[in-house]
């Protein structure tokens, strides 16, 4: 390995680790829940632990894994840190980069905007339009309207793999799947776009609660 892929596999490293930090203070990742991942390149990412503190989260902490297989059984680990379990969202991870193949980060966050508006919206989806903060989503428009769907949870995270990999094919423009009661899976083409878009997005999430407590007031 050259010295400048060392230093770049280094940085993915960092960039999970500080990620997690800061995701931490929003909320997203508390309590051990959430993850992260990167890619870093076409046959392989770097995952966050399972069951970890997120906001302590080492470089030397986290799973390498390739990207060939689409079943938790299945997947090749090729680093694994000691006393680490690989995360229950590996396989949704995969499932979504396989659908996806230009994403290039993905953000599980356990933000509870997301896990609230799903009590709120009993449909299979939720649309948004006219917020300024669309614009930060990969083909949002203001005047335009963005739909995410919204699986029903389940039990062992695992278990939502085939149907995240499902939905993710259905709404193409979706940079997001909704999970009820639970949280979200974000990714972007970079880690700053997947950063952007798990911003806007909750935003989006918080706007829509806070719409619907104005709306029961007549205020909205
Ligand atoms: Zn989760």
């Amino acid at each position: 390995m050259t010295l400048k892929k060392e230093l770049s596999f280094f940085e993915e490293r960092q960039i999970i680790c500080d990620a997690c930090n800061l995701f931490y203070s929003k909320g997203w990742v508390s309590g051990t829940g959430g993850g992260m991942t990167i890619k870093v390149n076409d046959t392989e990412a770097l995952i966050a632990p399972s069951g970890v503190q997120k906001e302590q989260l080492k470089p030397e902490e986290l799973f390498l894994v390739k990207l060939q297989h689409n079943s938790h059984w299945g997947i090749e680990i090729i680093e694994k840190p000691e006393n680490k379990k690989i995360s229950a969202c590996t396989s949704i991870f995969t499932n979504i980069y396989k659908e996806r193949p230009e994403a290039k980060a993905i953000i599980h966050s356990h933000s509870i905007n997301a896990a609230l508006l799903t009590k709120i919206v009993k449909n299979k989806k939720v649309t948004f339009s006219k917020y300024e903060m669309l614009k930060g989503l990969q083909g949002g428009t203001y005047f335009g309207e963005h739909t995410v769907p919204i699986l029903n949870n389940v039990e062992s995270e695992c278990d939502l793999a085939e149907a995240v990999e499902q939905i993710v094919k259905e709404y193409p423009l979706s940079s997001a799947v909704l999970v009820r009661d639970h949280g979200v899976y974000i990714w972007g083409n970079s880690y700053q776009q997947a950063k952007v878009h798990a911003e806007c997005y909750d935003y989006l999430f918080e706007a829509f609660i806070e719409e619907q407590k104005l709306k029961a007031l007549n205020l909205a």
